[in-house]
């Protein structure tokens, strides 16, 4: 069969690679390289070069056992990473990090905080009710209903709840308490959040993600058709047809749309009812990413500065703002801190910037939700195939498997 795969993110990547195996495939990206949302950029500090992660950077060989394996079979270096969490709340002052108990009471007067103490206790207490929650198995509660429901505290809400949630899915911290109660409980339980010490081990690629990327790139048979967006996909009795920019026309025997869940309905002419509504039901949010070396935006205690470091701002604001440490997730040994902060707004000094673009990230909220479960449901229809990691959680592991999903309705495995 020939097969348009539009999207080279890690999910259109190894849609491809797969389906080579016994079909004539061709890769659209819209970008000038491949990887999407696994993005490596180089910056010179001091004279020295360093292959930065500003978009994937982690993954751990228990909960992405398939992207695990598809590492392996490439032969890529990985390495253990630095795994923390850090806040600073700049409305009460207080700051923490996990994991260890001298991050958490980096401020040691949080000893003395009535406020971090409730926050603390029913932290503890959600590690224990959280295993339930994941047991009961309820789709319907939102986190909002189901924390206000065991009376939950207010400090515990703001300190650790949503900044865990929203720095997890780089979500508007306003939106997290409409996150499936249930979902968020089962992302700590699978990444071993609510042990201590944490079971889990996680792990960077060696030079950066860019190393698995140009790897799958090097094996496709078709190349990558880079810098070639595809603008509309129509659907006929006997296959599709593929306008590209510029008014080409490419007639395939199926596509697999490999891009965001927006992207893929803005491109579909034709979209059935149903269609339109999985595809729209998964809303994105936009994100600013800024490469820097300002340290002044994490923790002020030095203890508090973990590899993820979550800040609340004074003012309330729709958007997360994030800090990760990249010398700490990568291993990266540089003459100044290298720092990725997502919508850092003023608050970074514009002359320590290396490099800022927009990303946009899933909302998986209950809508989102339920509309993956019908597409899980649904045999593929109109020779197209719907795919990325917005049909699982969001992270790689997701992108992979949708990717596996698709070669299995062509019967094919990894
Ligand atoms: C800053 C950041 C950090 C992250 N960190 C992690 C992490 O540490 N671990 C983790 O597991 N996940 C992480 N993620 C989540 C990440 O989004 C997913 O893991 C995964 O990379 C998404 O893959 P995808 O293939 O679904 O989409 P994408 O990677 O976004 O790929 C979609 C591709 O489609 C292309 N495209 C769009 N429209 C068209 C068109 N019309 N024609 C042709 N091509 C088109 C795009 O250019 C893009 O290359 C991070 C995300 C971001 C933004």
């Amino acid at each position: 069969m020939r097969i348009a795969v539009v999207g080279a993110g890690v999910s259109g990547l190894v849609a491809a690679w797969i389906l080579q195996r016994e079909h004539e495939v061709t890769l659209f990206e819209a970008g000038d390289r491949p990887g999407g949302h696994a993005n490596t950029v180089e910056v010179e500090i001091a004279g020295r070069t360093h292959a930065v992660d500003v978009g994937f950077i982690v993954y751990n060989e228990t909960t992405y056992p398939n992207f695990t394996e598809i590492l392996r079979r490439l032969e890529i270096r990985t390495k253990p990473s630095d795994m923390s969490f850090g806040l600073r709340c700049d409305r009460t002052g207080i700051e923490w990090a996990s994991p260890t108990l001298s991050a958490v009471f980096a401020q040691p007067r949080n000893l003395l905080r009535p406020a971090f103490r409730r926050m603390l206790g029913d932290a503890l207490r959600f590690h224990r009710e959280a295993r339930e929650l994941v047991a009961m198995d309820d789709e319907k509660a939102t986190l909002g209903e189901w924390l206000c429901g065991r009376d939950y505290s207010r400090e515990f809400v703001e300190l650790y709840a949503i900044p865990m949630g929203a720095a997890i899915w780089s979500a508007d911290p306003g939106g997290i308490l409409d996150f499936p109660a249930v979902s968020f409980a089962r992302f700590f339980a699978n990444h071993g959040l609510l042990e201590r010490p944490s079971p889990i081990q996680w792990r960077t690629i060696e030079g950066g993600s860019r190393c698995y990327v140009d790897a799958i790139a090097a094996r496709l048979r078709g190349g990558i058709r880079l810098a070639t967006p595809v603008d509309a996909v129509r659907r006929n009795a006997v296959g599709v047809e593929l306008a590209t920019r510029g008014g080409d026309i490419h007639a395939f025997d199926r596509v697999v749309l490999a891009t965001h869940s927006d992207q893929s309905l803005a491109m579909l002419e034709d979209a059935t009812p149903l269609e339109r509504h999985v595809l729209s039901s998964v809303r994105y949010e936009e994100n600013e990413l800024v490469l820097h070396t300002d340290a002044s935006i994490l923790p002020r205690a030095r203890r508090a500065r973990a590899s993820w470091n979550y800040r609340t701002p004074r003012e309330r604001t729709e958007r997360v703002a994030v800090t990760y440490d990249m010398n700490r997730l990568q291993g990266i040994r540089s003459a100044e801190p290298l720092l990725v902060t997502l919508n850092p707004d003023a608050a970074v000094d514009p002359a320590r910037v290396l490099h800022r673009e927009t990303v946009h990230h899933p909302i998986f909220d209950t809508t989102a939700m339920r509309a993956q479960r019908i597409l899980a449901e649904r045999e593929p229809r109109n020779h197209t195939h719907l795919c990325g990691a917005w049909t699982g959680y969001g992270f790689h592991e997701d992108g992979v498997r949708s990717a596996l999903a698709v070669a299995r309705a062509f019967r094919l495995e990894l």
